[in-house]
């Protein structure tokens, strides 16, 4: 990256270079990168201006995406093939019977969901082709230099993500896909390649990005940058999803301490108060005692380093980053930084195989918050190495789960395997809903069964991706009663509390439980034998 803070603009030699595996031969290639978005104040303006493949010059041209499968692939001639739509298949105005090819960018959060249904997807896709085709099998590089603006994205929901202006420069939080608002890549979270960032930015400026702070080169003055620029290099060698990708730079100031082996990075805009500095700190400093309380059920701490970049743009939401979570507001909280920090296991390190399992790791998240309550109750009753303390532990967890189990009206109406971008980060289905299930697992399998399913799934998908039949296939490889009845009626678990949506209202939810929890339970009376 070369930025230039003032201008809030990349320039110059700006690029970004891909180390690509050709699964296939190719006689072309997409890339992600939105040039323009529907935010006309905020959004980028970006401009490719070089394309190289093996360090040649090659062509390339925008186009829209096309639906998942289309055979006539992204050059289908019928403009229903390029529609976006929160359903599958699309509505709009003629009633395509095509999926969607795209969701759409809602204008605000107060938009009516489907009222951009049936409209064209904006030309997002780099298409490069290079001067022969790359055969199967073969290492290949591509370099894409692009300048101008970058920007935030509106999403399916109507919320923002993306690359926020701050008063000095900038502050990067993404979920779910607008990396591609500042840096061309494979936008799908199941893309995970590692990192190096070479952040050319003015001098006495800050960069901070993903895993570890190689070093920093000073140059003298140049006509783009009069006072001098500095080149921040940052590494993560362990691989990256494509929406935890950070990289902020401004008046950042970073303070770094090594505990239990990780190195910890505790970055705050100079621009907070000194008061709230001093208060965010406190919480920042509370990150290695989380992350080994995690580690209790997750195992190990799955990266080389951890931290927290505290930013002043009011960009709606906090985001697991991997190893640097974002905190917007200029503000921190310790609840959801057990929630954040749990992603760094579940998200960054096992990803969600496609966009419809984000309720997979967001419900261990969610489960992070529940099992830091339940933390807070045993330290009032006496610590954890009391009968009391560990009691109080337990009841927190079940007073939680009765909590959720008890919800009424709407809350059971969208099944958190099958939201629509509008309720992707919607709280029933993608939070707490799960995230009551986990506790209901927990009480099923034992606590000791459910932490070795947890630790199995960050041993075999670490560094990868699961997907849905793989992480019920953990819990139920840990269930402790093999009978075909139990197995089965867990699979029933499966089905109704992950890929069921209710009617609304009356008694309309999952009516299998765990013991000792609210709900007729799992084993025993009317449910399996033990
Ligand atoms: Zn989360």
């Amino acid at each position: 990256m070369v930025y230039n803070t003032a201008t809030n603009r990349f320039v110059l030699s700006n690029h970004v270079v891909l180390t690509d595996v050709a699964t296939q031969c190719l006689t072309s290639f997409s890339l992600d990168f939105e040039r323009t978005s529907a935010n006309a104040k905020a959004g980028p303006h970006l401009t490719v201006n070089l394309v190289e493949v093996n360090r040649h010059a090659v062509s390339f041209k925008f186009v829209q995406p096309t639906y998942p499968g289309d055979p006539n692939g992204p050059n289908d001639p019928n403009p229903a093939a390029h529609e976006a739509s929160q359903n599958n298949p699309v509505g709009g105005p003629q009633d395509n019977m095509l999926p969607p090819a795209c969701s759409p960018e809602l204008p605000s959060a107060n938009a009516a969901a489907d009222s951009m249904d049936g409209t064209q997807c904006p030309a997002n896709k780099l298409v490069i082709t290079p001067r022969r085709p790359i055969p199967q099998g073969a290492v290949f590089t591509v370099a894409v230099y692009y300048t101008g603006k970058p920007g935030v994205h509106h999403d399916g929901d109507g919320t923002t993500e993306g690359w926020f202006r701050s008063p000095d420069g900038s502050f990067v939080t993404t979920e779910p896909v607008a990396s591609e608002d500042w840096m061309p890549l494979n936008d799908y979270p199941t893309a995970k390649p590692s990192y190096d960032f070479y952040d050319r930015v003015p001098a006495g400026k800050v960069g901070v990005a993903n895993g570890v702070l190689i070093g920093r080169v000073q140059h003298p003055p140049t006509p783009e940058f009069p006072h001098g620029s500095v080149t921040w290099h940052w590494r993560q060698t362990a691989p990256i999803a494509s929406y935890l990708v950070e990289d902020s730079i401004g008046n950042y100031k970073i303070r770094s301490h090594i505990v239990g082996g990780i190195k910890f990075y505790e970055v705050q805009d100079r621009a907070i108060s000194a008061r709230q500095q001093a208060k965010n700190l406190a919480i920042m400093h509370l990150q290695p005692g989380i992350t080994r309380f995690e580690s209790r059920f997750n195992g190990r701490y799955p990266f080389s380093s951890d931290g927290i970049i505290i930013g002043l743009p009011q960009a709606s939401f906090e985001e697991e980053m991997e190893t640097m979570i974002t905190f917007e507001g200029g503000t921190i909280n310790t609840d959801v930084l057990y929630h954040e920090n749990m992603h760094q296991w579940w998200g960054d390190n096992v990803t969600e195989g496609s966009y419809s399992m984000t309720f997979f790791k967001e419900g261990m998240a969610t489960l992070a918050e529940f099992l830091f309550a339940a933390r807070q109750a045993e330290h009032a009753a006496g610590g954890p190495r009391t009968a009391t303390g560990r009691g109080a532990f337990q009841q927190s967890l079940v007073r939680t789960f009765k909590s959720v189990y008890g919800q009424r009206g709407g809350f059971w109406t969208t099944a958190p395997s099958n939201p629509t971008p509008y309720l992707l980060f919607n709280f029933s289905n993608t939070y707490d809903r799960p995230g009551a299930a986990y506790i209901a697992l927990r009480q099923i399998l034992g606590p000791r069964n459910f932490r070795l399913a947890l630790r199995m799934m960050q041993r075999r998908y670490g560094g990868g991706h699961i997907t849905e039949p793989q992480l019920e296939a953990a819990f139920q490889h840990w269930l402790p009663v093999h009978s075909a009845a139990c197995q089965a009626r867990l699979g029933q678990f499966f089905t109704q509390w992950f890929d069921t949506a209710y009617a609304r209202g009356g008694v309309n939810r999952p009516d299998v439980t765990g013991p000792g929890l609210a709900g007729p339970g799992f084993y025993g009376a009317g449910g399996c034998t033990r």
